[in-house]
């Protein structure tokens, strides 16, 4: 049980070079069992030529190929059913999470019973970080069913003596209900889900200043980092709003900000992060943009060496005021690779178009990128389609002054489509941003 600031300050606060040992040597333990007990890591490192013994520190690690998600799909269909990376054995296993995700099979990770224990103590340890405390009452609106946060999240709860009120990611009403009775002080959900929530509050009439909600944490989509929806949840619920983060294959609830709201802290006892420049495939700079690749330090049953999360953020190990060691992505994560729009040559993401909308007072916090193609002249097209809160006078104006702003942000210029509050569909888990209409 965490005492006073830090959960685990003796981790937590750790010199950089202890952190650093204590990385080499986790790693050193998961490269040799990885490689005496894996076929499926064997075949990969063997086919490059390397050996366990040539693994000394976290920089050799540049030299180990990288694991995608392809190919883990591709190991579990001929080697099934959960592929040769599975190692802990067969009694050892707790759980099952297969990865959610829009496009092909889903990729089974299993939880041995130690890894369920480390993601409890890591999912602890962030919560503590912004500031949840025992006797908290936590509206846990994670999906318990097909994503990994909403169980990592109810055992860490657990963990911290706290009250969990498991209602998942559904029942706007019901949400609200609990809300005002017993009076959650803590929200966990999807960032649009949160919004969605204070939408629906004050079409009740209901204000925030009647409710025991102190703070929340949401993830499962970017977005909490920027400033113009960080603004809006914390206005619309009465909170302090913080970041999280997570992914099926690598853990979930594993990266938060801390209360001083400077960029997700990474659990460096048990990855390794790395930013990799996708085009050069090298590390990148301290800073720099890249795809975040994460080794497992301490998982038994489905360890990843080198995992390619085509998730963009960037990496900044200076000390962050709180006093944690650990190193941040400050300004979350950008968005997923595969949610990139091409557009006339300029790639941008989602965030970025919300970050323009939800600066517009004029109107609401939902929107879709569209993208059709122009029959004539088999172009590409790309509309922002938002909605207006109240009658505009000069419509058009407010277009102009929309795409002009896009302009600015997206380096490129998109179409507008306003259309009047309440027509675009709501979600309570991730929205989906992109409509690709071209056929
Ligand atoms: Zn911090």
């Amino acid at each position: 049980m965490g005492r006073g600031k830090y959960y685990q300050p003796e981790i937590e606060r750790m010199s950089r070079k202890g952190l650093r040992e204590l990385q080499n040597e986790r790693l050193r333990w998961q490269i040799r069992r990885c490689l005496t007990k894996s076929e499926f890591y064997q075949e990969k490192f063997k086919k490059a030529g390397l050996k366990a013994s040539q693994f000394k520190t976290v920089d050799d690690l540049v030299h180990a190929p990288f694991v995608t998600k392809q190919e883990l799909r591709e190991e579990q269909v001929k080697h099934a059913p959960f592929g040769r990376y599975t190692l802990a054995p067969p009694k050892d296993w707790r759980e099952l999470h297969p990865s959610t995700g829009t496009t092909g099979i889903p990729v089974n990770t299993i939880w041995a019973e130690k890894d369920v224990k480390n993601i409890t103590e890591v999912t602890a340890r962030t919560m503590w970080s912004f500031g949840v405390r025992p006797g908290d009452i936590i509206q846990n609106g994670f999906s318990y069913g097909l994503w990994v946060a909403g169980m990592s999240t109810h055992y860490a709860a657990r963990q911290l003596n706290c009250f969990v009120l498991p209602i998942g990611a559904s029942m706007t009403g019901r949400q609200i209900d609990y809300l005002l009775n017993p009076g959650s002080t803590v929200l966990l959900c999807t960032p649009s889900f949160a919004l969605h929530i204070a939408e629906n509050l004050m079409e009740r009439g209901i204000s925030s200043k009647q409710l025991k909600l102190r703070l929340g944490s949401f993830g499962g989509e970017g977005g909490t980092e920027t400033a113009a929806t960080r603004e809006k949840i914390e206005k619309g619920l009465g909170i302090d709003a913080y970041d999280y983060y997570g992914l099926a294959e690598i853990g979930p609830t594993f990266a938060s900000e801390c209360t001083a709201k400077a960029g997700l802290h990474w659990a460096e006892d048990h990855h390794v992060i790395e930013v990799i420049n996708p085009e050069t495939l090298e590390r990148c700079a301290e800073g720099e943009m890249g795809v975040l690749v994460i080794t497992h330090l301490t998982r038994e049953a489905t360890p990843m060496i080198r995992y390619w999360t085509n998730d963009y953020g960037r990496l900044d190990s200076a000390p962050c005021s709180c006093g944690r060691t650990h190193a941040r992505s400050v300004g979350g994560i950008l968005g997923r690779a595969d949610d990139m729009v091409i557009y006339r040559g300029a790639k941008f993401y989602p965030v970025q178009v919300e970050k323009v909308v939800r600066s517009f007072k004029e109107l609401g916090d939902e929107f879709v990128i569209e993208l059709t193609r122009d029959e004539k002249t088999y172009t590409d097209v790309c509309t922002v389609v938002c909605e207006c809160l109240d009658f505009q006078e000069d419509r058009q104006a407010l277009e102009r002054r929309l795409q002009k702003n896009l302009k600015e942000e997206l380096m490129v210029t998109p179409e507008i489509r306003l259309e009047n509050f309440g027509t675009l569909e709501r979600t309570t888990f991730k929205a989906k941003r992109i409509m690709d209409k071209r056929k």
